[in-house]
Protein backbone atom coordinates (compact mmCIF):
# COMPACT_ATOMS: atom_id res chain seq x y z
CA UNK A 1 0.00 0.00 0.00
CA UNK A 2 2.63 2.38 1.09
CA UNK A 3 3.77 3.01 -3.14
CA UNK A 4 5.44 6.52 -2.49
CA UNK A 5 8.39 6.92 -0.25
CA UNK A 6 8.06 8.57 2.79
CA UNK A 7 8.77 12.37 2.41
CA UNK A 8 7.92 15.37 4.49
CA UNK A 9 5.13 17.34 2.71
CA UNK A 10 6.20 20.56 1.84
CA UNK A 11 4.70 23.80 3.66
CA UNK A 12 1.82 24.60 1.44
CA UNK A 13 0.70 20.91 1.99
CA UNK A 14 1.63 21.20 5.63
CA UNK A 15 -0.58 24.27 6.28
CA UNK A 16 -3.56 23.00 4.68
CA UNK A 17 -4.13 20.13 7.13
CA UNK A 18 -5.90 20.58 10.13
CA UNK A 19 -3.13 19.86 12.78
CA UNK A 20 -4.28 19.23 16.28
CA UNK A 21 -3.93 17.37 19.56
CA UNK A 22 -4.02 13.51 17.64
CA UNK A 23 -2.71 11.72 21.17
CA UNK A 24 -5.64 12.83 23.82
CA UNK A 25 -5.53 9.55 25.66
CA UNK A 26 -4.10 6.13 25.46
CA UNK A 27 -6.63 4.92 23.14
CA UNK A 28 -5.76 7.72 20.85
CA UNK A 29 -2.43 5.88 20.48
CA UNK A 30 -4.06 2.51 19.83
CA UNK A 31 -6.26 4.44 17.40
CA UNK A 32 -3.37 5.57 15.05
CA UNK A 33 -1.16 2.33 15.51
CA UNK A 34 -3.87 0.80 14.09
CA UNK A 35 -4.78 2.77 11.58
CA UNK A 36 -1.15 2.78 10.22
CA UNK A 37 -1.37 -1.22 10.38
CA UNK A 38 -4.56 -1.03 8.26
CA UNK A 39 -2.88 1.50 5.93
CA UNK A 40 -0.09 -0.79 5.37
CA UNK A 41 -2.19 -3.76 4.67
CA UNK A 42 -1.87 -6.05 6.96
CA UNK A 43 -3.71 -9.19 7.73
CA UNK A 44 -3.23 -9.32 11.28
CA UNK A 45 -2.77 -6.53 13.68
CA UNK A 46 -2.38 -7.50 17.25
CA UNK A 47 -2.43 -5.19 20.15
CA UNK A 48 -1.39 -5.33 23.77
CA UNK A 49 -1.52 -2.77 26.16
CA UNK A 50 -0.70 -2.70 30.14
CA UNK A 51 -1.79 -0.40 32.95
CA UNK A 52 -4.77 1.25 30.99
CA UNK A 53 -1.85 1.68 28.02
CA UNK A 54 -0.28 3.96 30.03
CA UNK A 55 2.88 1.37 30.93
CA UNK A 56 2.80 -0.43 27.47
CA UNK A 57 0.78 -0.11 24.02
CA UNK A 58 2.19 -2.62 21.64
CA UNK A 59 0.96 -2.97 18.17
CA UNK A 60 2.02 -5.76 15.74
CA UNK A 61 0.96 -6.17 12.00
CA UNK A 62 2.11 -7.95 8.88
CA UNK A 63 1.85 -5.38 6.29
CA UNK A 64 4.21 -3.99 3.97
CA UNK A 65 6.91 -2.38 6.77
CA UNK A 66 8.76 0.97 6.59
CA UNK A 67 12.11 0.82 4.08
CA UNK A 68 15.37 0.72 5.98
CA UNK A 69 16.24 3.86 4.62
CA UNK A 70 13.02 6.03 5.44
CA UNK A 71 12.72 5.13 9.08
CA UNK A 72 13.72 7.93 10.86
CA UNK A 73 11.75 10.26 8.61
CA UNK A 74 8.82 8.58 9.57
CA UNK A 75 9.31 10.46 13.15
CA UNK A 76 9.18 13.87 11.47
CA UNK A 77 6.19 15.71 11.60
CA UNK A 78 4.31 15.80 8.90
CA UNK A 79 6.48 12.90 7.27
CA UNK A 80 3.79 10.98 5.54
CA UNK A 81 4.27 8.04 2.58
CA UNK A 82 0.23 8.63 1.73
CA UNK A 83 -0.34 11.97 0.21
CA UNK A 84 2.20 14.80 -1.70
CA UNK A 85 0.25 16.97 -2.88
CA UNK A 86 -2.53 19.47 -2.34
CA UNK A 87 -4.82 18.09 -4.66
CA UNK A 88 -4.06 14.44 -2.87
CA UNK A 89 -6.14 15.72 -0.53
CA UNK A 90 -9.49 15.34 -1.89
CA UNK A 91 -9.21 11.76 -2.80
CA UNK A 92 -8.06 10.76 0.84
CA UNK A 93 -8.49 6.58 0.78
CA UNK A 94 -5.95 5.83 2.94
CA UNK A 95 -6.39 6.38 7.41
CA UNK A 96 -3.46 8.54 7.67
CA UNK A 97 -2.01 11.59 5.31
CA UNK A 98 -1.03 14.21 7.72
CA UNK A 99 2.34 12.67 9.27
CA UNK A 100 1.54 13.31 12.55
CA UNK A 101 0.84 10.46 14.49
CA UNK A 102 4.57 8.61 15.16
CA UNK A 103 6.18 12.53 15.68
CA UNK A 104 3.17 12.73 18.25
CA UNK A 105 3.52 9.97 19.94
CA UNK A 106 7.13 9.60 20.22
CA UNK A 107 6.90 13.57 21.64
CA UNK A 108 4.95 12.10 24.62
CA UNK A 109 6.54 8.43 25.52
CA UNK A 110 9.10 5.97 24.77
CA UNK A 111 8.91 4.17 21.32
CA UNK A 112 10.40 1.46 19.92
CA UNK A 113 9.80 0.61 16.49
CA UNK A 114 10.84 -2.74 14.63
CA UNK A 115 10.16 -3.19 11.10
CA UNK A 116 11.18 -5.30 8.28
CA UNK A 117 10.12 -4.68 4.79
CA UNK A 118 9.22 -7.73 2.06
CA UNK A 119 12.57 -8.92 0.73
CA UNK A 120 14.50 -7.22 3.64
CA UNK A 121 17.02 -9.71 5.31
CA UNK A 122 16.44 -8.54 8.62
CA UNK A 123 14.21 -6.21 10.54
CA UNK A 124 14.93 -2.67 11.72
CA UNK A 125 15.05 -1.19 14.84
CA UNK A 126 14.46 2.43 15.83
CA UNK A 127 14.04 3.09 19.57
CA UNK A 128 13.05 6.75 20.40
CA UNK A 129 13.77 9.10 23.20
CA UNK A 130 11.98 12.24 23.46
CA UNK A 131 10.65 12.25 20.39
CA UNK A 132 14.90 11.89 18.74
CA UNK A 133 16.53 8.68 17.85
CA UNK A 134 18.11 7.09 20.10
CA UNK A 135 19.81 3.99 19.13
CA UNK A 136 19.09 1.99 15.91
CA UNK A 137 19.75 -1.91 15.71
CA UNK A 138 18.86 -4.92 13.75
CA UNK A 139 16.46 -8.15 14.65
CA UNK A 140 15.30 -11.17 13.12
CA UNK A 141 11.51 -10.53 12.33
CA UNK A 142 8.81 -11.24 9.40
CA UNK A 143 7.57 -8.86 7.15
CA UNK A 144 5.42 -6.19 9.18
CA UNK A 145 6.09 -3.24 11.80
CA UNK A 146 5.64 -3.43 16.01
CA UNK A 147 5.38 -0.23 17.60
CA UNK A 148 5.77 -0.78 20.90
CA UNK A 149 4.84 2.35 23.14
CA UNK A 150 5.87 2.80 26.99
CA UNK A 151 5.60 5.55 29.53
CA UNK A 152 2.87 7.47 28.00
CA UNK A 153 2.22 11.14 29.50
CA UNK A 154 4.99 10.57 31.89
CA UNK A 155 6.38 13.62 30.43
CA UNK A 156 3.35 15.34 30.48
CA UNK A 157 2.02 15.30 34.30
CA UNK A 158 -1.27 17.55 32.73
CA UNK A 159 -2.29 14.78 30.37
CA UNK A 160 -1.63 11.89 33.25
CA UNK A 161 -4.02 13.65 35.71
CA UNK A 162 -6.20 14.22 32.89
CA UNK A 163 -6.53 10.40 32.27
CA UNK A 164 -9.58 8.33 33.89
CA UNK A 165 -8.94 4.54 36.19
CA UNK A 166 -7.25 2.09 34.28
CA UNK A 167 -10.61 0.41 33.51
CA UNK A 168 -12.38 3.21 31.66
CA UNK A 169 -8.97 2.98 29.44
CA UNK A 170 -9.21 -0.02 29.24
CA UNK A 171 -12.89 0.46 27.87
CA UNK A 172 -11.87 3.31 25.20
CA UNK A 173 -9.23 0.79 24.42
CA UNK A 174 -11.38 -2.39 23.75
CA UNK A 175 -13.75 -0.28 21.89
CA UNK A 176 -11.56 1.35 19.34
CA UNK A 177 -10.31 -2.25 18.82
CA UNK A 178 -13.69 -3.89 18.99
CA UNK A 179 -14.93 -0.91 16.44
CA UNK A 180 -11.97 -2.16 13.58
CA UNK A 181 -12.70 -5.49 13.61
CA UNK A 182 -15.97 -4.39 12.47
CA UNK A 183 -14.99 -2.37 9.76
CA UNK A 184 -12.41 -5.02 9.10
CA UNK A 185 -13.75 -8.37 8.92
CA UNK A 186 -11.17 -9.26 6.98
CA UNK A 187 -8.58 -8.87 8.79
CA UNK A 188 -7.75 -10.85 11.90
CA UNK A 189 -7.66 -8.75 15.53
CA UNK A 190 -6.46 -9.55 18.57
CA UNK A 191 -6.31 -7.47 21.56
CA UNK A 192 -4.64 -8.35 25.32
CA UNK A 193 -4.96 -6.02 28.15
CA UNK A 194 -2.96 -6.67 30.98
CA UNK A 195 -2.24 -10.40 29.88
CA UNK A 196 -6.09 -11.22 29.51
CA UNK A 197 -7.20 -11.99 25.42
CA UNK A 198 -9.89 -9.50 25.43
CA UNK A 199 -10.65 -10.02 21.28
CA UNK A 200 -9.99 -12.09 19.04
CA UNK A 201 -11.50 -12.02 15.30
CA UNK A 202 -10.84 -14.97 13.00
CA UNK A 203 -10.69 -12.72 9.98
CA UNK A 204 -13.08 -14.12 7.63
CA UNK A 205 -14.46 -11.55 6.17
CA UNK A 206 -17.65 -12.07 7.74
CA UNK A 207 -19.30 -9.38 9.59
CA UNK A 208 -21.44 -11.50 11.07
CA UNK A 209 -18.26 -13.35 12.60
CA UNK A 210 -16.88 -10.03 13.94
CA UNK A 211 -20.00 -9.14 15.32
CA UNK A 212 -20.40 -12.18 17.34
CA UNK A 213 -16.57 -11.72 18.62
CA UNK A 214 -17.39 -8.33 19.52
CA UNK A 215 -20.62 -8.54 20.67
CA UNK A 216 -21.52 -12.15 21.72
CA UNK A 217 -23.50 -15.14 20.21
CA UNK A 218 -26.74 -14.17 21.86
CA UNK A 219 -26.29 -10.48 20.87
CA UNK A 220 -25.61 -11.16 17.39
CA UNK A 221 -28.32 -13.60 16.52
CA UNK A 222 -30.53 -10.43 17.03
CA UNK A 223 -28.56 -8.47 14.36
CA UNK A 224 -29.98 -9.08 10.42
CA UNK A 225 -27.61 -7.97 7.71
CA UNK A 226 -29.07 -4.90 5.52
CA UNK A 227 -30.49 -5.58 2.59
CA UNK A 228 -28.69 -3.59 -0.08
CA UNK A 229 -30.74 -1.93 -2.87
CA UNK A 230 -29.27 -3.54 -6.32
CA UNK A 231 -28.08 0.02 -8.14
CA UNK A 232 -27.21 2.20 -4.93
CA UNK A 233 -28.27 6.01 -5.67
CA UNK A 234 -25.61 8.62 -5.88
CA UNK A 235 -22.68 5.66 -5.93
CA UNK A 236 -23.48 5.34 -1.99
CA UNK A 237 -23.56 1.99 -0.75
CA UNK A 238 -25.02 0.97 2.50
CA UNK A 239 -23.93 -2.26 4.20
CA UNK A 240 -23.64 -3.98 7.39
CA UNK A 241 -25.66 -5.23 10.31
CA UNK A 242 -28.70 -3.57 12.59
CA UNK A 243 -30.71 -5.14 15.11
CA UNK A 244 -34.17 -6.34 15.11
CA UNK A 245 -36.30 -3.98 16.98
CA UNK A 246 -36.02 -6.88 20.09
CA UNK A 247 -33.09 -5.77 20.61
CA UNK A 248 -32.34 -2.35 21.94
CA UNK A 249 -29.80 -0.50 24.14
CA UNK A 250 -30.03 2.10 26.29
CA UNK A 251 -27.45 4.36 24.51
CA UNK A 252 -25.86 5.17 21.42
CA UNK A 253 -22.66 3.50 22.14
CA UNK A 254 -23.97 0.43 19.75
CA UNK A 255 -24.08 2.37 16.73
CA UNK A 256 -20.66 2.03 14.85
CA UNK A 257 -20.62 4.05 11.72
CA UNK A 258 -18.25 3.40 9.25
CA UNK A 259 -17.68 5.57 6.02
CA UNK A 260 -15.26 4.19 3.79
CA UNK A 261 -14.27 1.70 6.83
CA UNK A 262 -12.82 4.93 8.76
CA UNK A 263 -15.15 4.78 12.03
CA UNK A 264 -16.72 8.31 12.31
CA UNK A 265 -18.99 10.06 14.53
CA UNK A 266 -22.17 11.64 13.41
CA UNK A 267 -25.33 12.90 15.02
CA UNK A 268 -27.14 13.53 11.61
CA UNK A 269 -26.65 10.18 10.50
CA UNK A 270 -27.74 8.57 14.23
CA UNK A 271 -30.80 10.48 13.94
CA UNK A 272 -31.19 8.71 10.14
CA UNK A 273 -30.73 5.37 11.94
CA UNK A 274 -33.00 6.14 15.04
CA UNK A 275 -35.54 7.80 12.60
CA UNK A 276 -35.40 4.80 10.39
CA UNK A 277 -36.62 2.51 13.70
CA UNK A 278 -39.50 4.91 14.17
CA UNK A 279 -42.76 3.44 16.29
CA UNK A 280 -40.17 0.63 16.77
CA UNK A 281 -39.00 0.89 19.92
CA UNK A 282 -39.53 1.71 23.21
CA UNK A 283 -38.59 5.59 24.45
CA UNK A 284 -35.38 5.83 25.76
CA UNK A 285 -34.00 2.94 23.84
CA UNK A 286 -31.49 2.80 20.72
CA UNK A 287 -30.91 0.24 18.10
CA UNK A 288 -27.46 -1.51 17.89
CA UNK A 289 -26.49 -1.11 14.71
CA UNK A 290 -23.03 -1.42 12.29
CA UNK A 291 -23.30 0.76 9.43
CA UNK A 292 -20.71 0.73 6.13
CA UNK A 293 -20.87 3.92 4.30
CA UNK A 294 -18.97 3.65 0.76
CA UNK A 295 -18.63 6.17 -1.31
CA UNK A 296 -16.06 7.74 -3.73
CA UNK A 297 -13.34 9.16 -1.85
CA UNK A 298 -14.02 13.00 -3.28
CA UNK A 299 -16.96 12.92 -1.63
CA UNK A 300 -16.24 12.91 1.54
CA UNK A 301 -13.79 15.70 3.35
CA UNK A 302 -11.86 13.76 6.38
CA UNK A 303 -9.84 16.30 6.75
CA UNK A 304 -12.26 18.59 8.92
CA UNK A 305 -11.55 16.96 12.39
CA UNK A 306 -8.07 17.27 14.08
CA UNK A 307 -8.71 12.93 15.14
CA UNK A 308 -10.51 12.77 12.08
CA UNK A 309 -13.75 11.72 13.93
CA UNK A 310 -16.34 13.49 11.72
CA UNK A 311 -16.17 13.84 8.50
CA UNK A 312 -17.86 16.46 5.68
CA UNK A 313 -20.14 15.10 3.17
CA UNK A 314 -20.61 17.10 -0.18
CA UNK A 315 -23.79 16.00 0.02
CA UNK A 316 -25.13 15.19 3.46
CA UNK A 317 -28.66 15.14 2.88
CA UNK A 318 -28.28 12.36 -0.28
CA UNK A 319 -26.06 10.18 2.74
CA UNK A 320 -28.60 10.62 5.03
CA UNK A 321 -31.30 9.34 2.85
CA UNK A 322 -29.73 6.40 1.69
CA UNK A 323 -28.93 5.20 5.42
CA UNK A 324 -32.56 5.78 6.25
CA UNK A 325 -33.82 4.09 3.43
CA UNK A 326 -31.68 0.88 3.78
CA UNK A 327 -32.35 0.75 7.90
CA UNK A 328 -35.92 0.71 6.82
CA UNK A 329 -36.01 -1.05 3.88
CA UNK A 330 -34.23 -4.13 6.01
CA UNK A 331 -36.91 -3.10 9.39
CA UNK A 332 -39.66 -3.68 6.45
CA UNK A 333 -38.31 -6.79 4.62
CA UNK A 334 -37.38 -8.67 8.01
CA UNK A 335 -39.03 -7.60 10.59
CA UNK A 336 -43.33 -6.90 11.16
CA UNK A 337 -43.83 -2.76 11.73
CA UNK A 338 -46.38 -2.06 14.13
CA UNK A 339 -49.41 0.75 13.23
CA UNK A 340 -48.44 3.90 14.79
CA UNK A 341 -51.38 5.52 17.07
CA UNK A 342 -52.02 9.25 17.87
CA UNK A 343 -49.97 10.08 21.12
CA UNK A 344 -53.16 10.37 24.01
CA UNK A 345 -52.66 14.32 24.37
CA UNK A 346 -55.95 15.05 25.96
CA UNK A 347 -55.16 13.78 29.45
CA UNK A 348 -51.70 14.71 31.39
CA UNK A 349 -50.34 12.73 33.88
CA UNK A 350 -51.19 13.65 36.88
CA UNK A 351 -49.89 16.69 38.30
CA UNK A 352 -48.04 17.03 41.52
CA UNK A 353 -50.82 19.13 44.16
CA UNK A 354 -49.86 22.75 44.29
CA UNK A 355 -48.49 21.99 48.18
CA UNK A 356 -47.02 18.81 49.05
CA UNK A 357 -49.55 16.96 51.59
CA UNK A 358 -46.65 15.21 53.09
CA UNK A 359 -43.37 15.49 54.50
CA UNK A 360 -41.13 18.02 53.63
CA UNK A 361 -39.94 16.91 50.63
CA UNK A 362 -37.02 16.30 52.32
CA UNK A 363 -37.77 12.89 53.00
CA UNK A 364 -34.81 10.14 53.21
CA UNK A 365 -36.36 8.35 50.05
CA UNK A 366 -34.41 7.16 47.30
CA UNK A 367 -32.85 9.60 44.77
CA UNK A 368 -35.69 10.00 41.96
CA UNK A 369 -34.29 9.17 38.45
CA UNK A 370 -37.09 11.11 37.11
CA UNK A 371 -39.34 14.00 38.14
CA UNK A 372 -37.10 17.04 38.85
CA UNK A 373 -35.14 17.29 42.30
CA UNK A 374 -36.98 19.05 44.73
CA UNK A 375 -40.41 17.90 43.29
CA UNK A 376 -42.32 16.26 46.30
CA UNK A 377 -44.32 13.69 44.75
CA UNK A 378 -47.52 13.91 46.45
CA UNK A 379 -49.09 10.28 46.96
CA UNK A 380 -52.04 8.72 45.58
CA UNK A 381 -55.63 8.29 46.78
CA UNK A 382 -56.60 5.05 47.47
CA UNK A 383 -57.76 4.15 44.58
CA UNK A 384 -60.76 1.19 43.67
CA UNK A 385 -59.84 -1.33 40.80
CA UNK A 386 -62.52 -1.68 37.75
CA UNK A 387 -60.64 -3.89 35.88
CA UNK A 388 -57.80 -3.85 32.60
CA UNK A 389 -57.67 -2.38 29.51
CA UNK A 390 -55.45 -4.16 26.75
CA UNK A 391 -53.74 -6.05 29.08
CA UNK A 392 -51.40 -3.19 30.08
CA UNK A 393 -53.72 -0.13 32.12
CA UNK A 394 -55.54 -0.75 35.51
CA UNK A 395 -58.74 0.95 35.51
CA UNK A 396 -58.61 2.33 38.92
CA UNK A 397 -61.55 5.08 40.82
CA UNK A 398 -60.28 7.54 43.34
CA UNK A 399 -62.44 10.03 44.96
CA UNK A 400 -61.79 12.93 42.22
CA UNK A 401 -62.38 10.80 39.24
CA UNK A 402 -60.55 7.58 37.06
CA UNK A 403 -57.41 6.71 37.25
CA UNK A 404 -55.67 4.71 34.28
CA UNK A 405 -52.46 3.11 36.07
CA UNK A 406 -49.50 1.59 33.67
CA UNK A 407 -48.78 -1.79 35.10
CA UNK A 408 -45.27 -1.82 34.15
CA UNK A 409 -44.19 1.71 35.03
CA UNK A 410 -46.32 1.08 38.00
CA UNK A 411 -44.29 -1.93 38.95
CA UNK A 412 -40.95 -0.61 38.35
CA UNK A 413 -41.52 2.17 40.47
CA UNK A 414 -42.57 -0.56 43.58
CA UNK A 415 -39.52 -3.05 42.50
CA UNK A 416 -36.98 0.63 41.77
CA UNK A 417 -37.71 1.60 45.71
CA UNK A 418 -37.72 -2.05 47.07
CA UNK A 419 -34.49 -2.58 45.67
CA UNK A 420 -33.11 1.12 46.82
CA UNK A 421 -33.98 0.26 50.72
CA UNK A 422 -32.15 -3.39 49.98
CA UNK A 423 -29.43 -2.01 49.40
CA UNK A 424 -28.87 1.12 51.38
CA UNK A 425 -29.36 -1.81 54.40
CA UNK A 426 -26.57 -3.98 52.67
CA UNK A 427 -29.07 -6.56 52.42
CA UNK A 428 -29.76 -7.50 48.76
CA UNK A 429 -31.75 -10.42 48.69
CA UNK A 430 -29.95 -12.69 46.91
CA UNK A 431 -31.42 -16.06 44.26
CA UNK A 432 -29.54 -18.94 43.64
CA UNK A 433 -29.76 -19.82 40.07
CA UNK A 434 -30.43 -23.68 40.08
CA UNK A 435 -27.00 -24.30 37.66
CA UNK A 436 -24.64 -21.66 37.26
CA UNK A 437 -25.02 -19.58 34.15
CA UNK A 438 -22.43 -18.07 31.67
CA UNK A 439 -23.26 -14.47 30.68
CA UNK A 440 -21.41 -13.36 27.80
CA UNK A 441 -19.98 -9.36 27.61
CA UNK A 442 -18.17 -7.49 24.75
CA UNK A 443 -14.78 -6.69 25.14
CA UNK A 444 -15.29 -3.58 26.47
CA UNK A 445 -18.33 -4.81 28.75
CA UNK A 446 -16.11 -7.53 29.80
CA UNK A 447 -13.28 -4.46 31.23
CA UNK A 448 -16.17 -2.65 32.90
CA UNK A 449 -17.82 -5.70 34.59
CA UNK A 450 -14.22 -6.78 36.12
CA UNK A 451 -13.25 -3.54 37.26
CA UNK A 452 -17.10 -3.50 39.04
CA UNK A 453 -17.36 -6.90 40.38
CA UNK A 454 -17.61 -6.01 43.51
CA UNK A 455 -20.26 -3.43 43.53
CA UNK A 456 -22.59 -5.98 41.36
CA UNK A 457 -21.87 -8.57 44.32
CA UNK A 458 -23.08 -6.38 46.82
CA UNK A 459 -25.89 -5.69 43.98
CA UNK A 460 -26.77 -9.51 44.39
CA UNK A 461 -25.10 -10.42 41.37
CA UNK A 462 -22.08 -13.38 42.20
CA UNK A 463 -20.18 -13.45 38.66
CA UNK A 464 -16.92 -15.15 38.35
CA UNK A 465 -14.36 -14.86 35.38
CA UNK A 466 -15.51 -17.68 33.22
CA UNK A 467 -13.24 -17.79 29.74
CA UNK A 468 -12.30 -14.77 27.76
CA UNK A 469 -15.06 -13.00 27.78
CA UNK A 470 -17.67 -14.54 29.14
CA UNK A 471 -18.96 -15.28 33.20
CA UNK A 472 -20.29 -17.33 35.54
CA UNK A 473 -23.13 -16.62 37.19
CA UNK A 474 -24.41 -18.14 40.68
CA UNK A 475 -26.76 -15.86 42.15
CA UNK A 476 -28.96 -12.95 41.38
CA UNK A 477 -31.26 -10.40 43.37
CA UNK A 478 -34.44 -12.35 44.53
CA UNK A 479 -36.44 -9.27 42.77
CA UNK A 480 -35.14 -10.64 39.49
CA UNK A 481 -36.33 -14.10 39.85
CA UNK A 482 -38.30 -14.42 36.51
CA UNK A 483 -37.05 -11.11 35.29
CA UNK A 484 -34.37 -11.09 32.65
CA UNK A 485 -31.37 -11.02 34.68
CA UNK A 486 -29.12 -10.52 31.37
CA UNK A 487 -31.06 -8.23 29.93
CA UNK A 488 -30.41 -6.03 33.36
CA UNK A 489 -26.97 -6.34 33.78
CA UNK A 490 -26.32 -5.59 30.02
CA UNK A 491 -27.89 -2.42 30.27
CA UNK A 492 -26.09 -1.54 32.98
CA UNK A 493 -23.06 -2.40 30.97
CA UNK A 494 -24.00 -0.55 27.95
CA UNK A 495 -24.14 2.67 30.37
CA UNK A 496 -20.56 2.93 30.07
CA UNK A 497 -18.19 3.19 33.04
CA UNK A 498 -19.38 5.57 36.03
CA UNK A 499 -18.90 5.93 39.43
CA UNK A 500 -19.97 3.61 41.93
CA UNK A 501 -23.12 5.62 43.19
CA UNK A 502 -24.24 5.86 39.14
CA UNK A 503 -23.69 1.95 38.83
CA UNK A 504 -26.18 1.31 41.86
CA UNK A 505 -28.47 3.66 40.36
CA UNK A 506 -28.00 1.76 37.09
CA UNK A 507 -28.53 -1.59 38.61
CA UNK A 508 -31.87 -0.45 40.53
CA UNK A 509 -33.45 1.15 37.53
CA UNK A 510 -32.42 -1.27 35.40
CA UNK A 511 -33.48 -4.06 37.40
CA UNK A 512 -36.70 -2.78 38.17
CA UNK A 513 -37.24 -2.44 34.31
CA UNK A 514 -36.50 -6.23 33.59
CA UNK A 515 -38.55 -7.84 36.62
CA UNK A 516 -41.48 -5.99 36.65
CA UNK A 517 -44.79 -7.06 35.11
CA UNK A 518 -44.56 -6.74 31.50
CA UNK A 519 -47.30 -4.72 29.55
CA UNK A 520 -49.52 -7.18 27.80
CA UNK A 521 -50.28 -9.48 30.44
CA UNK A 522 -53.57 -10.01 31.98
CA UNK A 523 -53.70 -9.17 35.49
CA UNK A 524 -56.83 -10.48 38.06
CA UNK A 525 -58.43 -8.68 40.04
CA UNK A 526 -56.00 -9.47 43.23
CA UNK A 527 -52.86 -9.25 41.27
CA UNK A 528 -54.24 -5.47 40.89
CA UNK A 529 -55.35 -4.47 43.84
CA UNK A 530 -52.18 -5.86 45.18
CA UNK A 531 -49.77 -3.60 42.38
CA UNK A 532 -52.34 -0.60 43.59
CA UNK A 533 -51.55 -1.00 47.46
CA UNK A 534 -47.31 -1.36 46.95
CA UNK A 535 -47.84 2.03 44.71
CA UNK A 536 -49.88 3.77 47.11
CA UNK A 537 -46.90 3.41 49.49
CA UNK A 538 -44.27 4.33 47.36
CA UNK A 539 -42.21 7.40 48.47
CA UNK A 540 -42.32 8.87 44.77
CA UNK A 541 -45.72 6.94 43.11
CA UNK A 542 -46.23 8.69 40.20
CA UNK A 543 -43.26 8.08 37.82
CA UNK A 544 -41.63 5.45 36.85
CA UNK A 545 -37.90 5.17 37.35
CA UNK A 546 -37.35 6.33 34.08
CA UNK A 547 -39.77 9.39 34.21
CA UNK A 548 -42.21 8.28 32.55
CA UNK A 549 -45.88 8.71 34.43
CA UNK A 550 -47.41 5.84 36.13
CA UNK A 551 -50.66 7.12 36.75
CA UNK A 552 -52.85 9.53 34.08
CA UNK A 553 -56.12 10.21 35.67
CA UNK A 554 -59.18 11.91 33.94
CA UNK A 555 -60.86 14.21 36.68
CA UNK A 556 -64.58 13.80 37.38
CA UNK A 557 -64.35 17.87 36.39
CA UNK A 558 -63.60 16.44 33.03
CA UNK A 559 -65.85 13.58 32.46
CA UNK A 560 -68.56 16.64 33.07
CA UNK A 561 -67.44 18.76 30.63
CA UNK A 562 -66.80 15.96 27.93
CA UNK A 563 -69.87 14.99 28.57
CA UNK A 564 -71.50 18.41 28.08
CA UNK A 565 -72.78 18.40 31.82
CA UNK A 566 -71.23 21.53 32.85
CA UNK A 567 -70.07 24.70 30.83
P1 LIG B 1 0.43 9.11 8.35
O1 LIG B 1 -0.24 7.84 8.73
O2 LIG B 1 -0.49 10.30 8.42
O3 LIG B 1 1.14 9.02 7.03
P2 LIG B 1 2.14 8.59 10.60
O4 LIG B 1 2.93 9.49 11.46
O5 LIG B 1 1.06 7.81 11.26
O6 LIG B 1 1.54 9.45 9.42
O7 LIG B 1 3.12 7.60 9.87
C1 LIG B 1 4.15 8.12 9.08
C2 LIG B 1 4.55 7.15 7.99
O8 LIG B 1 5.17 6.01 8.56
C3 LIG B 1 3.38 6.61 7.19
O9 LIG B 1 3.03 7.44 6.11
C4 LIG B 1 3.92 5.25 6.72
O10 LIG B 1 4.66 5.38 5.55
C5 LIG B 1 4.88 4.85 7.81
N1 LIG B 1 4.28 3.87 8.73
C6 LIG B 1 3.82 4.12 9.99
N2 LIG B 1 3.36 3.00 10.57
C7 LIG B 1 3.52 2.01 9.66
C8 LIG B 1 3.22 0.59 9.67
N3 LIG B 1 2.66 -0.02 10.73
N4 LIG B 1 3.53 -0.12 8.55
C9 LIG B 1 4.09 0.49 7.48
N5 LIG B 1 4.38 1.81 7.43
C10 LIG B 1 4.10 2.56 8.50
MG1 LIG C 1 -0.95 7.37 10.59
Amino acid sequence: MAAMPIQVLDEAVATRIAAGEVVERPASVVKELVENALDAGARTVSVETEGGGVNLIRVSDDGAGIPAAELETAFQRYATSKLSSVADLARVSTFGFRGEALPSIAAVAEVEVVTCTAGAPAGEVLRLHQGQPAGRGQRARARGTTVTVRGLFQTVPARLKFLKSNATENAHIARVVSGYALAFPGVRFSLRIDGRHVLATGGSGRLIDAAIEVYGVEVARGLMPIAAPAMPPGGITISGMISQPSLTRANRDSLSLFVNRRAISSRPLAYAVEEAYHGLLMPGRHPLAIINISLPPEEVDVNVHPTKAEVKFRDERAVFTAVQRAVRATLVAQAPVPRMEEPLATYRAVPPAARPLWGTGREQHPPPAGPPAGTPSPPLPALRVLGQVASTYIVAEGPDGLYLVDQHAAHERVLYEKYRRQLAAHRVEVQPLLKPTPFEVSPAGAELLRANLATLAEAGFSLEPFGEHSYLVRTIPALLSGGDWAAAVREVLDGGPAGTEDWTERMAVSLACHAAVRAGKTLNLAEMRHLLRELEQASLPRTCPHGRPTVLRIGNDHLEREFGRRG
